[in-house]
């Protein structure tokens, strides 16, 4: 029947409409985002918002001039499609940076892919690597895409959490405090495990895994001739002088690491959602064919401005006014800011090693917020909700970072982000001080 002379009734028949399953059998189980709830929540009610991961200051001036000069400059190509696997001056640079940082002599066209963000690396990764079958260990708390990943692709996730040990002295407990159980990690690992996702500096605890820990995880990745998937996103944020150790420079592990960076922790600019993955072209080939048949190349005026940021911190390596340099040591500022402000009203901070999270005990503040009998959901997460509906501070319960069977171990703690102007962090103090008046009674 032509399609101008159908009566409409055609359309409302019963054939018109999809009687079969229209969701394909790799969403079932992944189709719910905690996040989605919490932005909406947040956008809702937050008077100040340490929830979201993302910087409220401005990013670096040298940047944002990179930025102007490349979308009015008379270079037009930069408007057109480039390189599939990455704007040819941006995997240069990053070929030239991580060339040093791991220690190897790398191509820019075999060892380097740029992506949409770090986190369609993890994406084009774990696709590329995980089968049916195959089990991939994630190290609980996670950032929360891994485990939906490694479903999609067919995989099994095997969780393990580190461990949180209690601080001598009544001192505040460190990120450094939670720590892998050697045997129970070991247990974790057999012929079916593929892959192991490793994440240091680590959302949402801020640890930067130790050499040691990370020898340990290298020796069973080699044992079980497994791939370490290494999402380094928090590389430069690195506070106290703390060494950072990338596993992919231990003895053994470059030929079966890929490590995921990302432009929008590195510059702050997680809008921009410019990331890549470095590692051996072997491992890379296959990350290629997956990006080539999703998104085949990324936008080019971004990348041209990494590219442009990254030769300026090329050119100020390790000196003073380097932004790798500059950032750690605001946000360690900010860290400690926030940590001052929770501490005095009782809640107990975990102080991080890296990243710009941290978490908190929430544990004093129980008999604060009423409890909801028979709540499906943690504590933590109903604490959250709570204090952003009855105080407008917005922060993650750390539940949220583990699989379903752990979350109530982990409940009684919430995630602060301290990325954020001076009088963000001062309003959040604010709320807590007046909190803590209330809590004190008359
Ligand atoms: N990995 C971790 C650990 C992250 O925290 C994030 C962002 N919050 C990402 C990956 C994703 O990075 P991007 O914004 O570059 O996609």
């Amino acid at each position: 029947l032509p399609l101008g002379k159908a009566p409409s009734s055609f359309f409302l028949s019963s054939q018109a409409k999809m009687s079969r399953p229209v969701q394909a059998q790799r969403l079932e189980g992944v189709d719910k985002n905690l996040w989605v709830e919490y932005v909406k929540l947040a956008a809702t009610y937050a008077k100040v918002n340490l929830g979201q991961g993302f910087p409220d200051f401005p990013p670096p001036d040298f940047l944002k001039e990179a930025f102007t000069r490349v979308v009015r400059g008379e270079d037009h190509t930069v408007h057109q499609y480039t390189r599939a696997f990455g704007h040819p001056p941006l995997v240069k640079m990053l070929a030239q940076l991580y060339g040093k940082l791991l220690g190897q002599d790398l191509d820019p066209m075999s060892n380097v892919m740029v992506t949409v963000g770090a986190y369609q690396a993890l994406f084009c990764c774990i696709q590329a690597f995980v089968d049916k079958g195959d089990e991939v260990v994630i190290i609980e708390p996670f950032f929360d895409c891994y485990e939906p990943m490694v479903r999609m692709a067919g995989g099994t996730p095997v969780f393990i959490p580190l461990r949180p040990k209690a601080p001598k002295d009544g001192k505040l407990m460190s990120s450094a405090d939670w720590q892998l159980d050697p045997a129970e990690l070991a247990s974790k690992f057999s012929e079916r495990t593929k892959a192991l996702v490793l994440n240091s500096p680590n959302n949402p605890l801020g640890k930067v895994y130790s050499r040691a820990e990370l020898e340990l995880i290298a020796d069973l990745c080699m044992k079980h001739d497994a791939l370490c998937i290494s999402d380094e996103v928090y590389e430069w944020l690195i506070y106290d002088g703390r060494e950072n150790v990338r596993i992919a420079t231990l003895p053994g592990m470059w030929d079966r690491t890929v490590t995921i960076g990302s432009a929008g922790k590195t510059f702050n600019v997680t809008g921009w959602k410019v990331g890549w993955t470095v590692g051996p072209n072997q491992l890379l080939q296959h990350v290629r064919t997956m990006h080539q048949n999703s998104v085949y190349h990324c936008a080019t005026p971004t990348q041209e401005v990494v590219a442009q940021g990254f030769q300026r911190e090329l050119e100020h390596y390790g000196k003073p006014d380097s932004y790798f340099i500059q950032l750690p040591r605001e946000l360690q500022q900010k860290r400690d800011q926030l940590i001052q402000s929770l501490v005095a009203v009782g809640m107990k901070p975990v102080v991080p090693e890296g990243t710009y999270f941290l978490v908190a005990d929430i544990s004093e503040f129980k008999s604060e917020v009423p409890d909801v009998p028979n709540s499906d959901k943690p504590y933590d997460s109903r604490f959250a909700n709570w204090m952003l509906k009855n105080k407008g501070l917005a922060a993650i319960p750390l539940s949220t970072f583990y699989c379903e069977a752990h979350k109530n171990n982990y409940s009684n703690f919430i995630r602060f982000c301290f990325a954020k102007e001076d009088a963000t962090l001062k309003a959040a103090e604010d709320i807590l001080q007046k909190w803590k008046l209330e809590k004190a009674g008359p």
